[in-house]
């Protein structure tokens, strides 16, 4: 099947689809992106995935590249050339093209866009929650504004290789105070000895995950209380349950971190909880 992306107002055939060679998103990795679930063909948390596209640009001084409608109608259509029923819309805006220099180009030129849907196996990701997943530590190397979605990725992308090589599903950086920052593409989760849920608060030292903040809402009004206070190795240790989450796959249970095996082993009752909740609300 032809797959079609959209590339700066035009829908082409991906394997055809190319942008500048002096695209400052290429050069730089001077860009940020955005990453939406696509659910029984429908775009899960659409809203908040593009506040915080808005959000990031604004942080670099990357204007829209069209408006937030504009952009709606052309993540609908790709989901629909593609046939993507379960899957995700990948966006990314980069500041654009302009001769090779550090400073943003002067005067100003338009931000790139490029948007592609694809499809992704839904029951491979049933099946890994079902058993649980592995994750790896290792050290935060990260830039202190880490809340940016930027498509500069060097050091989770040597991370997540770490992990697979592993035979992990997941990264989780540490940082240099001991506690867990949060996954290569993911955020962190655990339920402590004393049976408290935790996640790290938001700051510029991980991505505000929108299935992080729709978990943490849902958690709400199901009355589990969540404490935002950062967990470390040694509370892993004796941790009852842990998962991650990020956006293509909701809530993932996670059975080992290092060398701890998590609670017995096997997906704890509020990770599978949580799982089915944040799917069970998106599919309203
Ligand atoms: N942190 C990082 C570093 C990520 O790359 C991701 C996924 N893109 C997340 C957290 C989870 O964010 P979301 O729930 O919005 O997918």
């Amino acid at each position: 099947m032809t797959r079609f992306a959209h590339v700066n107002g035009r829908y082409v055939r991906q394997a055809a689809a190319s942008v500048h060679v002096e695209d400052r998103g290429f050069q730089f990795a001077d860009g940020v992106y955005e990453v939406c679930a696509v659910r029984d063909g429908w775009l899960v948390d659409e809203g908040p995935h593009i506040d915080r596209l808005e959000r990031s640009l604004s942080e670099l001084r990357i204007g829209m590249p069209v408006a937030r409608s504009a952009l709606g109608v052309i993540m609908r259509e790709l989901v629909s050339r593609n046939r993507v029923a379960d899957g995700l819309v990948y966006i990314q805006v980069t500041r654009g093209q302009a001769r090779r220099d550090h400073g943003f180009p002067n005067p100003p030129v338009p931000p790139t866009l490029v948007v592609t849907a694809r499809s992704l196996d839904r029951a491979s990701f049933d099946r890994r929650a079902a058993s649980g997943v592995k994750v790896l530590l290792t050290p935060e190397i990260r830039w202190a504004r880490c809340d940016i979605k930027s498509v500069s990725l060097l050091p989770n992308v040597l991370a997540k290789q770490d992990a697979r090589e592993a035979g992990c599903f997941e990264a989780w950086f540490v940082a240099p105070d001991g506690t867990i920052t949060e996954g290569a593409s993911s955020n962190a989760w655990l339920v402590d000895a004393a049976g408290r849920l935790r996640t790290r608060a938001n700051s510029s030292r991980i991505l505000p995950g929108i299935t992080r903040a729709e978990i943490m809402s849902l958690c709400r009004q199901h009355g589990l209380t969540c404490d935002e206070t950062p967990f470390t190795e040694e509370d892993i240790r004796t941790a009852r349950e842990a998962f991650v989450t990020a956006a293509t796959y909701g809530a993932m249970p996670v059975v080992q971190v290092g060398d701890h095996r998590i609670g017995d082993g096997t997906p704890g009752p509020i990770a599978r909880r949580i799982r089915d909740l944040y799917w069970t609300t998106r599919e309203s």
